[in-house]
Formats: structure tokens, C-alpha cells, sequence
């Protein structure tokens, strides 16, 4: 069966190609590029602004998995980086929506990245389901607008799936590979309070869970994708310095600073919440990493 997989160049989509490739399903990746086949990996193209998009790489899919949009953290949040955050997320899952529509065309399921900022800017200990509100801050309204694109495809008659996904934790990318140079010359430390709840999930478990997602047709609806172990800021930022050989020496990077530096952005590190794995783990999905320290070193080859 054919998977298409929309920003499968990126550092989850890279992954999880492999990962479908090796349980014998054919991929397409939908990307804003034109590339070559190779690896068994056929491309196709499109373009969100201008509601572009190859057809026949929709009409020739069994699933479709979403996780194209504009990266979160690589930009300040000026007026522009926000609309495009959105549009990339809302306006891609219409444009596939209306391809689906115009050739009344039916999947075994439509699975889409979401994120655990849908319940919001939070610093205190609530813990968060998927039955949980979404919040109307930036990110909470992003991740609810995404979803909600995707309903009318629910409507179809599709099986659909939201992965609110934790920060990912893989090899050479994603927000380790911001990190560890810093903490590589000693010059990491936790940020604001250090209390704020960091929930991950190492990048393995992730696209074991997006495979699963395909496999089960029980699988519908939202499901958080993230340890809920309580690793604060502060515990994240004491493990990865323990495993490069040494101890916190500085103190925290106060919040003020950061809100000049990045401004809204801030909140990504400044903030954070705990969600519950519960609901996946109910289906019978088990993680391989729950401890943040093994997880990391995999991940730093320790
Ligand atoms: P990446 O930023 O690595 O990759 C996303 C891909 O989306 C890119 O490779 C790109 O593919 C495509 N893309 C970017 N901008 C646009 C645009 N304007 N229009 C269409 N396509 C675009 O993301 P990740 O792999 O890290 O994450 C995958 C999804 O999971 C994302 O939606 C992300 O928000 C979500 N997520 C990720 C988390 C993480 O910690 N990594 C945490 C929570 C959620 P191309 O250039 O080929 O078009």
C-alpha cells in the first residue's frame, strides 16, 4: 500500500519514510521540491500558497500522513512568521481536503502531526488529556486550527488521527542539535524557573506510533505523543549535562532575557505542560524510551 507522506524531508518525515519503507509500504513525499526517486521513495510536488498540487500522487494513496508546515522554533514570531506557521498547517490540509473532495476519493486513514502546545502556555502541574481544551494562545489556536481543517475529511467517512506530538529527541536534528553545542562547551543551563514541564518523546516511539496509527483501524481522533515522567526544564537540563561529563555550573537563563531575545517565541522554552500517554498506551502501544537519560544517550550515541 502507498503512504503519502507531506514533509517527509523533514527530521520526522526522514524517519519515518525508513520506518514505512522497512514494514513494506510504498512512500510518496510530498514536498515544495522537485527530487529524484531513490531509495524506493517516489516524490511529488506542490505548492500550498498557490494551491498547487500533484493529483496523481492523492489519487494513488492508500494513507496519507500530514506533517508539513513551516518549523515552529527556527524563527522569531513576527506578524508574517505567524501567519505562515498557520497557513502552511490550515491551508495545506484544505488543499488535500479539496483533492480528496474533487475526486471523491477515499483513504484507509488521513494521520496529522499536531502538537502538545494545543492545551497551551502552561507552568503549573495540570495534566493535560486528550480531552483537554484546547487553549487560544498562539499555539494552542494553531494546533486547533490544523485539526479542525482536517474534520471535513473525517466527514468523508476517513479514519483520522491527530498526533500531538512532544519535543522530539532523535539523532543529528531537531532541538538537540541546537542544544548539545551549547552544552558541549559548558554553557548550558535551564532556563527561567527550570519548572516549567518538558514533554518528549525520543523520535523512534514517534514514528512507531504514526506506523501504528496506519496498521490500527482502531486508532481515531487525537492522541498525545509524549512521556508523561514530569521532566521539568530543569531535569532536562541536568540530564544532558550529566552525560556530557559535568555538572550545571550556571544559572538559569533568566526569563526576561529571553522575551528580549525572542520575544513571544519565548514561550516555547519558558513554558510548558503535562500531558498523559494514557489513551495511546490503552491501544496497546509501548514506548521503548521512558527514561530521559537513556533516550538522550541513544540519541548523543553515549
Ligand atoms: P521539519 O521542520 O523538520 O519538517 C517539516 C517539513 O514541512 C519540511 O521538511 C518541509 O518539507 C515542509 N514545509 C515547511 N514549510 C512548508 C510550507 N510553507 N509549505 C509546505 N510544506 C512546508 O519538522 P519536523 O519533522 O520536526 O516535524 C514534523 C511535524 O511535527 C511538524 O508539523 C511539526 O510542527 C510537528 N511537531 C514537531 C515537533 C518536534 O519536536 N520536531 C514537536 C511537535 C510537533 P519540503 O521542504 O520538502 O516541502
Amino acid at each position: 500500500k502507498n503512504v503519502v507522506v507531506t514533509g517527509g524531508t523533514g527530521f520526522v518525515g526522514k524517519k519515518l519514510t525508513q520506518l514505512l519503507l522497512d514494514n513494506g509500504y510504498s512512500v510518496t513525499i510530498l514536498s515544495r521540491t522537485a527530487k529524484e526517486y531513490s531509495a524506493g521513495v517516489s516524490y511529488a510536488q506542490w505548492n500550498v500558497e498557490d494551491g498547487t498540487i500533484d493529483e496523481q500522487a492523492i489519487l494513488g494513496a492508500n494513507y496519507i500522513i500530514h506533517l508539513a508546515g513551516e518549523n515552529i522554533g527556527a524563527k522569531r514570531w513576527t506578524r508574517n512568521r505567524k501567519k505562515a506557521i498557520l497557513d502552511s498547517r490550515e491551508q495545506s490540509t484544505q488543499l488535500l481536503l479539496a483533492t480528496l473532495q474533487k475526486y471523491n476519493k477515499q483513504l484507509d486513514a488521513f494521520i496529522s502531526a499536531s502538537g502538545v502546545g494545543i492545551y497551551g502556555a502552561i507552568t503549573d502541574d495540570v495534566l493535560c488529556s486528550e480531552t483537554t481544551p484546547a487553549a487560544n494562545d498562539f499555539l494552542g489556536t494553531v494546533c486547533q486550527k490544523w485539526e479542525s481543517a482536517a474534520q471535513p475529511i473525517r466527514d468523508l467517512g476517513i479514519r483520522t488521527v491527530y498526533i500531538r506530538t512532544g519535543l522530539v529527541l532523535g539523532k543529528g536534528d531537531g532541538v538537540l542539535q541546537q542544544l548539545v553545542p551549547l552544552f558541549k562547551l559548558r554553557l548550558g543551563s535551564a532556563i527561567g524557573s527550570g519548572k516549567q514541564f518538558m514533554p518528549w518523546i525520543h523520535i523512534d516511539d514517534l514514528c512507531r506510533i504514526y506506523l501504528e496509527a496506519v496498521i490500527n483501524p482502531e486508532v481515531q481522533g487525537p492522541y498525545n505523543a509524549a512521556i508523561n515522567d514530569s521532566t521539568t526544564n530543569s531535569i532536562f537540563s541536568k540530564t544532558l549535562a550529566s552525560i556530557l561529563g559535568y555538572s550545571i555550573w550556571l544559572p538559569n537563563v533568566p526569563a526576561f532575557l529571553l522575551q528580549i531575545v525572542l520575544g513571544e517565541m519565548a514561550q516555547l522554552v519558558l513554558t510548558g505542560r503535562r500531558v498523559t500517554s494514557n489513551k495511546i498506551e490503552a491501544i496497546g502501544f509501548k514506548f521503548e524510551f521512558t527514561q530521559l537519560n537513556l533516550a538522550l544517550k541513544n540519541c548523543l550515541d553515549k
